[in-house]
């Protein structure tokens, strides 16, 4: 089914798609501006205009028509004292009296409350920390999400808590004169049905491997000399599932990372096990004669069923065995992802996967809601056999919070993505010093990036002054093609781009 939605906020259109989404995730939601001629195709395919959203000086008006036949709901927002709306295309004020009122009038029609809100973006704790930097107390700038973007109580409280912990975390960081490396390795044994990620099947493309960690080699080696003189802070090794590489041509790609790079100053160097059936004795050890820190081996369910059901050809005894290898081999820093809403699961299950955690006893785990994106799997089988109930609810996210406090973890960390399982975010959970650092600085977007391998973007932050003495920063960025033959036959092209970013634009 879908939703129109026509306004004249032509600006907004991002703000108001999101925010329906959120009240009616089951349906497809299109936003056409008044006039627009480019829209007339769907007006003729769409019956009738499900919400029209319309601005002027005088008056917000919201006109909700829920169903063909039904009567249409009018709602206005007017100044109390008359004055005319601050109606600046570019202003803030603007965008906020729209995300308000929008929001305000859905929870009304729903009866429905989000936990976040009418925040929307995806880093809600931005707000909390600013307002901390400048100078209100935490009960403030709690007080301030509730009041002004009708946060629950429970979320800006976390917030805050959140924003605590991360500025304590990153304060070793080298935010201007350091940077961070992400290497992507864009291969896995089988794709996830929620994926939409670059992941290739690695037994497709067994071939290609060699070919493609030469290619990583050779951007390595161009591009740290680009770096030259910054403090290299953190190392994460992502994906696709980095282990699909054998142990030789880890050895070989870690080698590259330390000797290219200064990796004297490190604090933290990830790699993402990930997925239990590329995991192997040679392969960990291979990261432990290097100074890989922290692996992550993520199970994203405990209940063999659903495992099959998402794509992941492990077992549950898989996960088990990889992490007690990974033990065996020395590491002290192992994280677990989970992901909450998967196709059939409910709290009885989720309640089993943190048992199973629980027994294991990893350092961090990062608990998901279940994302629908665009280019996943399951969006198609949803958009070919509707909507089936992917459910997360405040209590499976209550029964992971739970589960992580008893082993001794805080939230540490936390995103929103578009399309989340019952408008909730991703929370890293970690015991004290086994955080996730690169997990923090991406989110953050402080410190420059430098990304190699297909589907990267690094990113080049600048800051720069204003005069009364607060700073800007502007993020300028250079991306790799997400395809992996096309990344290894342009190569040089790549570098060229990493050249362009850091030599002459970052000069
Ligand atoms: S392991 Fe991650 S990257 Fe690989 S298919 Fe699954 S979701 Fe995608």
């Amino acid at each position: 089914m879908m939703r129109l939605i026509e306004t004249n906020l032509d600006l907004y259109r991002y703000e108001i798609h999101s925010l329906v989404r959120e009240f009616y995730p089951a349906t497809e939601i299109k936003v056409v501006v008044e006039g627009d001629e480019r829209d007339e195709k769907l007006h003729r395919e769409v019956p009738y205009v499900f919400l029209r959203v319309h601005f002027d000086r005088d008056c917000m008006g919201l006109i909700l028509k829920d169903g063909e036949a039904a009567e249409p709901l009018t709602f206005e927002r007017r100044r109390e004292s008359g004055e005319p709306l601050p109606f600046n295309e570019k202003g803030k004020e603007t965008k906020d009296i729209l995300k308000t009122f929008l929001y305000e009038t859905l929870s009304r029609v729903t009866g429905r409350q989000l936990p976040w809100g009418d925040l929307i973006g995806i880093r809600p704790t931005k707000i909390a920390m600013t307002r901390m930097e400048n100078g209100e107390t935490g009960e403030e700038a709690a007080a301030f999400l509730q009041r002004e973007h009708h946060v629950s109580e429970e979320k800006a409280n976390l917030s805050v808590d959140i924003a605590k912990r991360e500025a304590k975390i990153l304060s070793p960081i080298h935010y201007r004169d350091g940077f961070s490396l992400y290497i992507g390795i864009p291969f896995c044994p089988t794709t996830c049905l929620y994926c939409s990620f670059p992941s290739f099947n690695v037994a497709l493309w067994k071939d290609r491997v060699d070919d493609y960690v030469d290619a990583l080699i050779k951007e390595i080696a161009a591009t740290a000399d680009l770096m030259r003189g910054k403090i290299l802070d953190t190392v994460y090794i992502g994906g696709g599932t980095p282990t699909t590489l054998e142990a030789e041509q880890l050895e070989r790609l870690i080698s590259a990372v330390e000797e290219n790079f200064d990796t004297s100053h490190l604090c933290e160097f990830t790699v993402e096990a990930g997925r239990a059936d590329s995991i192997t004795k040679e392969k960990l050890e291979a990261l432990r004669r290097h100074r890989v820190s922290r692996i992550s081996v993520n199970p994203q369910t405990m209940k063999e069923e659903t495992l099959r059901i998402i794509g992941r050809h492990h077992t549950v005894q898989q996960v088990r065995d990889s992490y007690r290898l990974a033990r065996e081999c020395g590491f002290d820093n192992i994280n677990m992802d989970i992901i909450l809403g998967l196709p059939g699961e409910d709290a009885g299950d989720v309640r089993h996967t943190m048992e199973e955690i629980e027994k294991l006893s990893p350092d961090s785990l990062t608990v998901h809601s279940l994302a629908i994106k665009r280019a996943s799997r399951l969006r198609r089988i949803i958009d070919e056999k509707g909507y089936p109930a992917f459910v997360n609810t405040e209590e499976t996210m209550r029964i992971a919070d739970e589960g992580a406090r008893r082993m001794g973890m805080e939230p540490y960390y936390l995103y929103r993505q578009k399309q989340m399982s019952g408008n909730f975010e991703n929370t890293g959970y970690a015991r004290e010093d086994k955080y996730g650092i690169y997990n923090i600085l991406i989110m953050e977007e402080k410190q420059s990036i430098l990304a190699l391998g297909a589907g990267s973007i690094s990113k080049l932050v600048f800051y720069t002054e204003n005069p009364d003495g607060t700073e800007n920063i502007r993020i300028e960025r250079a991306d790799n093609p997400k395809d992996v033959a096309t990344y290894i036959e342009n190569i040089d092209e790549m570098i060229r781009r990493k050249e362009k970013l850091y030599r002459i634009q970052g000069r």
